[in-house]
């Protein structure tokens, strides 16, 4: 009997222990010295949106402002035909952009197929700020927008409108992996007090169905942030990404214990196991993560070749080529 009684008391004190350590191992071990400040983001132009970030960071600033700071770099600029301002149009000729931001108490803000307003990672700031709901999308983002004072303006750019018309002479929508018919800037931060954010904004893939949205809006699959794990965004055809989950999932790994570049190689053959079930062609399309964890160690991994990413840290702002599962 007492034998038993042991026995029963030794088993529950084991699963005692193994429920304290799964506990446990749900929030990987911060190290004592943590790389922080530190900004990445996604495709050489986030060389120039890191340094505004980092000006930001360097200042002791929120990484929910660097970020929002960072990208607007970006969506200013006409001469990227990626993103907000000069973004290339859909097949109807309407300039529609996608965005979302995400703080560190997981407040979320988001706008989809948005026209005519040139920063839409701020609308999505406000919609994270001044509204009780986490997305508006078209019109209703548009109006929203107007309320809160932005200026309604002609995205199109003349290059951008060239292009299409261009396009329009055999209008075959095929997405093309790796040239410069898409791509997005989503940037990841981790501040001086040791908190993350992120955001993520695009103008979608060039000559979409009017309408259609990607996963750079999609809290989950183009950016996700846990202030106590890590962040992660994507770039890169917003379909796969959105069917897998793929900035969760990045995030999620890294909970499990994986560095943020194991989570992003990962998440990528989750993208690549996907298309063979779905049997369609891997080479057609790219998909790219970078992670950040709250270490401060940075992490990414992309379908082919051609993916890079921007990193600033007190050692300076650089861009490094990501890994890639095609080895041709
Ligand atoms: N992810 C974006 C989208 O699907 C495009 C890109 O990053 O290349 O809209």
């Amino acid at each position: 009997m007492t034998d038993r009684r042991n026995f029963i008391k030794t088993s529950v004190l084991a699963s005692a222990a193994v429920l304290v350590n799964s506990c446990a191992d749900d929030k990987p071990k911060v190290n004592k010295k943590v790389n922080k400040p530190i900004v990445l983001s996604t495709w050489k132009f986030g060389l120039n949106c890191n340094e505004v970030a980092w000006d930001v960071l360097e200042n002791n600033g929120r990484a929910l402002d660097a970020v929002e700071a960072g990208v607007k770099v970006c969506e200013a600029d006409p001469n990227e035909r990626s993103v907000g301002y000069g973004g290339r149009p859909d097949r109807d000729g309407r300039v529609t952009l996608d965005a979302c931001i995400m703080d560190e108490m997981s407040n979320i803000g988001s706008i989809a197929s948005l026209e005519f307003i040139k920063h839409p990672i701020s609308v999505a700031r406000a919609v994270m700020e001044k509204t009780p709901h986490v997305m508006l999308v078209g019109d209703g983002a548009l109006q929203f927008a107007l309320t809160q004072g932005f200026k309604k303006e002609n995205l199109l750019v003349p290059d951008s409108e060239r292009e299409w018309k261009e396009w329009l002479k055999n209008s075959e929508y095929k997405p093309i992996a790796n040239i410069e018919n898409h791509d997005t800037i989503g940037m990841i931060a981790l501040d001086a007090q040791g908190n993350l954010s992120g955001a993520c904004t695009t103008s979608g893939m060039a000559f979409k169905m009017h309408g259609r949205v990607g996963d750079s809006p999609i809290i989950g699959a183009g950016l996700y942030v846990d202030n106590e794990i890590g962040a992660a965004t994507a770039t890169g055809h917003g379909e796969e990404v959105i069917r897998i989950a793929g900035c969760h999932l990045v995030v999620e790994l890294m909970r499990q214990g994986k560095s943020p570049q194991k989570a992003c190689e990962e998440a990528v053959s989750r993208v690549v196991k996907l298309m063979k079930l779905r049997k369609k062609e891997l080479k057609d399309i790219q998909v790219g993560f970078i992670a950040l964890n709250k270490n401060g160690e940075v992490g990414s991994y992309c379908v082919q070749s051609g993916f890079n990413y921007a990193v600033y840290d007190a050692t300076g702002n650089r861009l490094i080529d990501a890994g890639y599962h095609i080895k041709v």
